[in-house]
C-alpha cells in the first residue's frame, strides 16, 4: 500500500494509474477504522482497479469542538487494517494540505433543505463542512467511484446531490450498514459506550426493525413513528430524532406512497454518544 501525505505526491501517484486506463474507487474516512469502513474498500476494490482511503478528522464539520478533541484516533492500527484489506492507497493529509492558504471556504453548493432536518438540526454548519472537505477531496483524488456509507444516510444524499449540482464526473454508490452481532451499526464512536451503554445500543436497530415490521402490517406513518419513539423512549435513551423521509428529499413524510421509498433515520444520545442509524422502509 502506497500512503501520501502530500497532495502532489497523491496526483503525481494517481496520474500515472490513471493515465494506465485504471480506474480509480474512493472511500474518504475520518479514521478508527472498522468493518464499515472496510466494506467500503472491499467494494471499491471489486468495482475498480485502485482503491483509495482516505484518513482526515476535518475540522471544519465539527460544530463542537470537544467532539472533535475526543475523536479516535488510531493511525497504526487503521494502517495495518487497510493492508490487511488490500486498500492500494492511503492518503492522510495534514490540514495544511487539504485547506492550503488560498482554499475558498465561501464557495457554498446549494443543499436545497437536504442538510436542515435531522443531522442538520442538531449539528448546525457540520454538512456545510462535510460538503466542503468532499468536494475538495474529489478534486484532489479524482476517482471514478466515490464509496459511501448508507450508514450516514444524510451525508450519503448530500453528496449525491452535490455531484449532481457541480456536475462533478464520479458515479457515488451507497454502501449497505455493516453491522455488530447484536445489530448495532458499525461506528467510530462505539467505542466511547461504557458497558452499560453498550449493553443498551442495540435497542436501536431493534426499533427500526420493529419499523420495518409494521410497515408489512399496514400500518400508517404516523403509528409506526409512535411505536418506534416509544420503543426508543426509555432509561438510558435520549432521541434526538426518529424520522421517516423520502430517500431523494429527506422530507418527512405522512404516507406511504407507491414508487417512492421511504427511509427511517434516528440518533438516540446513549451514555453520551450520538448513535446514528436508519433503514429502508420500503
Ligand atoms: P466516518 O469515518 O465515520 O466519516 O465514515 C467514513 C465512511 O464510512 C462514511 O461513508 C460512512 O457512512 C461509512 N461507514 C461508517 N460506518 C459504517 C458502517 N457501519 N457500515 C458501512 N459504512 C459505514
Amino acid at each position: 500500500m502506497f500512503i501520501f501525505k502530500k497532495v502532489s505526491d497523491l496526483q503525481r501517484h494517481l496520474q500515472s494509474v490513471r493515465s494506465s486506463g485504471k480506474r480509480v474507487g474512493f472511500a474518504p474516512t475520518m479514521g478508527a477504522l472498522h468493518d464499515g469502513h472496510l466494506s467500503l474498500i472491499a467494494q471499491a476494490n471489486q468495482a475498480c482497479d485502485i482503491s483509495v482511503c482516505s484518513i482526515f478528522v476535518n475540522p471544519t464539520q465539527f460544530n463542537d469542538k470537544s467532539d472533535l478533541d475526543k475523536y479516535p484516533r488510531t493511525t497504526e492500527k487503521d494502517i495495518d487494517l487497510l493492508l490487511k484489506a488490500g486498500c492500494h492507497v492511503l492518503f492522510l493529509p495534514d490540514v495544511e494540505e487539504v485547506y492550503p492558504p488560498d482554499f475558498d471556504y465561501d464557495f457554498e453548493v446549494s443543499l436545497e433543505g437536504l442538510d436542515q432536518g435531522m443531522e442538520g438540526a442538531f449539528r448546525p454548519g457540520h454538512f456545510k463542512g462535510m460538503v466542503q472537505v468532499v468536494r475538495r477531496l474529489l478534486q484532489i483524488v479524482e476517482p471514478q467511484q466515490l464509496f459511501m456509507g448508507q450508514k450516514d444516510f444524510q451525508q450519503y444524499s448530500i453528496c449525491k446531490h452535490m455531484i449532481k449540482v457541480c456536475q462533478l464526473p464520479v458515479q457515488i454508490v451507497c454502501s449497505p450498514i455493516i453491522r455488530e452481532v447484536d445489530g448495532l451499526a458499525m461506528s467510530s464512536r462505539n467505542v466511547r459506550l461504557d458497558a452499560d451503554a453498550r449493553a443498551l445500543a442495540p435497542e436501536i436497530y431493534k426499533a427500526l426493525q420493529g419499523a420495518q415490521a409494521l410497515v408489512k402490517e399496514g400500518k400508517s406513518v404516523a403509528e409506526i413513528k409512535n411505536a418506534a419513539l416509544s420503543a426508543l423512549t426509555r432509561p438510558g435513551f435520549d432521541v434526538d430524532y426518529f424520522e421517516i423521509v423520502d430517500e431523494d428529499t429527506l422530507v418527512p413524510i405522512s404516507k406511504f406512497e407507491e414508487g417512492k421509498r421511504a427511509v427511517a433515520c434516528t440518533t438516540v444520545r446513549c451514555g453520551g454518544v450520538r448513535l446514528l442509524d436508519n433503514a429502508f422502509l420500503t
